[in-house]
């Protein structure tokens, strides 16, 4: 058989742990035997990123801003357990906090969903995906705890040194005060992120905020969302049959548990952090859950939402047998090389991509699946393959449909 050929590289971002165990066998298995694989390779395992003072990371950020798609593997968050066991230089930030803003992009979580594995709650047939913003409010505030009586207020200063006033409280008594921000840009950039995924994913887009009481903050919110969609999308949206809807927070839980699912869900960032874990753990396992870091400026980078499993790695190291569920990581290739294809009209490529994402559901469908999932399928007698016999399953089902 003819291998499928590439025509742009993808930045490939290697990772740590057992994920990057799981990524060379789907390389090896899934991907080199049937696609002449390009790839601009920059390992983001820990060790590389310590013995380059994690330029590696930057230099594989400015690399997806070059070539526009790339796919990472999940890497360590250095923490002080990190800085000891691997001798650190420094405790290094997390690749993808430093990508992500290298990149000024929003992050699209999504899970995948497949026979056998049901969401918790029974009409949820197609995935949710959830954005979540992630930059300020109460991720960067300021706090202050009151110690008695006195007025708390919020002073802004102009460049010309101008102040302007606003009381927060009058206190009579002990209390606590919090100051927080955002800025139009990054609500602008937000935004544009969620209008072109969903146009991208043809998937309808809901956001929602607390602008009822919030009358300037969250209202700036609403008020930005609506400006860019009404100058720069509608038109576009309603080519593609898709809307986009702006409801009030308490509104959109509400109808997002009696929805069915297919649409994007955006989110400020806390409500974001909260709904984000409450969608995916509804939808089974944190192992389904894909992500992509869409940027306003069109840059994607595609990756599994688990981290890198750090326990079943040690388990490998020791030599035992591992069941590490590799679907995320593997829909995070075909993520990233269904993107590719469309970029630069390679038909062949999309058509892969869609082939092993079918061969990997089919063969959970057909009762082989990972440990993980065997612990939550409604099927009867699933059969626990281990890491790679998961792998090498799956490789069967795509050979033949090939
Ligand atoms: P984790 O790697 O997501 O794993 C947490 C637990 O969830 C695992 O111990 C395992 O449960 C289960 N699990 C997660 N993914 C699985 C999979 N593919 N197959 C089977 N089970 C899976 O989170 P963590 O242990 O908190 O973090 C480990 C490292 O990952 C940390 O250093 C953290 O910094 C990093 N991290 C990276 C990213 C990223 O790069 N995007 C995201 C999150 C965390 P059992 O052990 O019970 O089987
Ligand atoms: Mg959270």
């Amino acid at each position: 058989m003819k291998k499928i050929s590439m025509q742009t590289p993808l930045v490939e971002m290697d990772g740590d742990e057992m994920t990057r165990i799981l990524w060379k066998m789907i390389k090896e298995d899934l991907l080199l035997p049937f696609v002449d694989l390009k790839t601009e390779y920059y390992d983001l395992g820990l060790t590389h990123r310590n013995e380059t003072n994690d330029q590696v990371t930057i230099d594989a950020a400015n690399a997806t801003k070059k070539y526009g798609v790339a796919v990472k593997c999940a890497t360590i968050t250095p923490n002080a357990a990190r800085v000891k066991e691997y001798s650190l230089k420094e405790m290094y930030k997390s690749p993808n906090g430093t990508i992500r803003a290298m990149l000024d992009g929003t992050v699209f979580r999504a899970p995948i969903v497949v026979k056998g594995i049901e969401p918790c709650v029974k009409n949820w047939k197609k995935p949710i995906t959830l954005a979540r913003h992630a930059y300020g409010d109460v991720y960067k505030n300021t706090e202050m705890k009151i110690p008695g009586p006195g007025k708390v207020e919020l002073v802004y200063t102009a460049q010309d040194g101008t102040e302007t006033r606003e009381l927060v409280h009058q206190f009579d008594g002990p209390g606590i005060a919090q100051g927080m921000h955002n800025l139009n840009g990054s609500i602008e950039s937000f935004a544009r992120s969620c209008f072109n995924y969903a146009l991208d994913t043809k998937q309808d887009l809901w956001f929602a905020t607390k602008d009822t009481i919030s009358k300037k903050y969250d209202h700036t919110f609403k008020d930005i969302f609506q400006e860019i969609y009404d100058s720069e999308y509608k038109e576009k949206f309603e080519q593609a049959g898709i809307t986009y809807f702006y409801t009030l927070i308490d509104d959109a839980v509400a109808r997002v548990m009696k929805a069915e699912g297919g649409f994007i869900w955006a989110c400020k960032n806390y409500d974001g952090d909260v709904m984000s874990d409450m969608v995916s753990s509804a939808f089974g396992s944190l192992a389904m859950m894909t992500s992509v870091l869409v940027s306003p400026h069109g840059y994607y980078e595609y990756e599994a939402a688990h981290g890198t499993v750090q326990r079943h790695y040690y388990k490998y190291l020791k030599g035992e047998t591992t069941s590490t569920n590799s679907v995320a990581t593997i829909f995070a290739w075909t993520g990233a090389l269904r993107k590719r294809g469309e970029l630069d009209g390679n038909q062949e490529l999309m058509v892969f991509a869609d082939k092993l994402e079918k061969a990997t559901l089919d063969t959970i469908e057909s009762g082989q699946m990972t440990k993980d999932l065997a612990a939550i399928t409604s099927l009867k007698n699933p059969k626990v393959l281990d890491s790679e016999g998961f792998i090498k399953a799956i490789a069967q089902r795509l050979e033949k449909s090939l």
